[in-house]
């Protein structure tokens, strides 16, 4: 697989459950970046946030980590859809139906990126209030590659109602495995 030159930093992942045991596919997904992308240097709080875009009783867990990796963006798309699979594979044994991980690239260092499965900012992320809210607690200065705003000044503008209540779930950092 294709690998950077140097290990980048900077990039933030979006991730985001709603089905099953929410607190656990968010640590297994975490321990897999973890192991398979590269290290975790900072979470975002945990969220409790409406469903954007559809209907469900089922809220979502959401938050926000910040790694680094020596994998180029078109295989580090590959891999979080990887990490979705197997998430969704090990509640599917039950059903068969929707996943119960989604994992999002929300920034790439300050690369704007327009492939064409991969756009990095995430489009969506100035429409978001799940994505900004944990963002903000681990980078509200940063300016947004493309759209040359700090993330604080995009949540204070962004329009969506949906609601995102910081939990008292607290995530470690995963070990790397030795050996
Ligand atoms: P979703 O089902 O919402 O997770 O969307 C997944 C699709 O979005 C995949 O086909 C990806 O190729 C595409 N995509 C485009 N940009 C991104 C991004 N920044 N992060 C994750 N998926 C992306």
């Amino acid at each position: 697989m294709e690998r950077e030159d140097k290990i980048v930093t900077g990039i933030f992942l979006g991730l985001g459950t709603n089905e099953g045991d929410r607190v656990e596919n968010l640590k297994m997904a975490l321990t897999l970046i973890n192991e398979e992308v590269g290290d975790i240097t900072a979470l975002s709080g945990v969220y409790e946030t409406d469903p954007w875009g559809f209907e469900s009783s089922n809220r979502f867990l959401n938050m926000v980590a910040n790694v680094t990796t020596r994998l180029v963006p078109a295989a580090l798309l590959k891999k979080t859809q990887e990490i979705e699979k197997k998430l969704g594979r090990v509640r599917s044994q039950v059903r068969f139906s929707s996943r119960s991980m989604d994992v999002d690239i929300l920034l790439f260092g300050n690369r704007v990126i327009n492939q064409r499965k991969l756009t990095v900012p995430h489009p969506l992320i100035p429409e978001r209030r799940f994505v900004l809210v944990p963002l903000c607690d681990l980078i509200p200065g940063r300016i947004h590659p493309v759209l040359k705003q700090t993330f604080s000044e995009l949540l204070i503008q962004c329009r969506d109602t949906g609601n995102v209540s910081r939990t008292e779930i607290s995530l470690e950092l995963p070990g790397k495995r030795k050996g």
